[in-house]
């Protein structure tokens, strides 16, 4: 079987998932990219679920403005990378407003599926997206210590680079203040020049990953 058959076969097995009972759901993950560059989100948002991908509101249309910004659109990204997530459902309202985090079982529970992503794909680069994801490879700090940077990280037994990024939701400030603004224009310059990214803007990738 093909590394996109296997990626396909794994995506359909994701989308049928329903060990958490706490989640709200539905299971919002990646189309079958088959790529170099893994880029990994905290948990969908209450409207993602509606478009059936990954950042497909708001915070993703600021994400998708970032990449831009590197030379490469939305719809070219979403073939050309695999968008996962530290959680696959979005959680539900927090009772003091915003989305609820995660628990640490439901966490558990769907690392299950980034295991065998990573195991499938072994990535060159992985790029997390906020704090829940970036806790997700290295330990706690702020986040001005750790973005901008390139990290190398060791994930379920595959060594890989590491650059993240903030959270591009509205709601946070972290990036719109110094020295966030300086530290994203920091981490995606780091992302521009990374062997990974160069090959998702390789105008070849599609017919080279269809004899994979
Ligand atoms: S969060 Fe992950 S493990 Fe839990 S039900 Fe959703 S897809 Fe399954």
């Amino acid at each position: 079987m093909s590394l996109r058959n296997d990626l396909t076969h794994h995506v359909t097995e994701v989308l049928a998932c329903r060990k958490c009972t706490g989640m709200i759901g539905p299971v919002v993950t990646s189309r079958p990219s088959v790529s170099k560059v893994y880029l990994v989100g905290q948990a969908p948002g209450p409207h993602e679920g509606k478009f059936g991908q990954p950042f497909a509101w708001t915070a993703g249309k600021t994400l998708f403005k970032w990449f831009s910004t590197l030379g490469i659109d939305e719809e070219t990204f979403r073939s050309r990378v695999f968008m996962a997530a530290v959680c696959r459902c979005f959680p539900g309202k927090a009772p003091g407003g915003g989305d609820r985090v995660p628990a640490r079982d439901e966490v558990e529970a769907c690392s299950g599926w980034m295991r065998r992503e990573i195991e499938l794909l072994k990535p060159g680069l992985i790029v997390p997206i906020g704090r829940l994801a970036i806790e997700r490879f290295l330990e706690p700090a702020p986040l001005a210590d750790l973005i901008g940077k390139t990290h190398r990280t060791s994930t379920f037994g595959h060594a890989c680079d590491l650059i993240p990024l903030p959270h591009p939701s509205g709601a946070s400030t972290w990036y719109k203040v110094e020295p966030g603004i300086s530290l994203l224009q920091k981490a995606l310059k780091l992302l521009g020049r990374h062997p990974a990214w160069a090959e998702i803007r390789n105008p070849n990738l599609e017919i080279r990953n269809k004899l994979q």
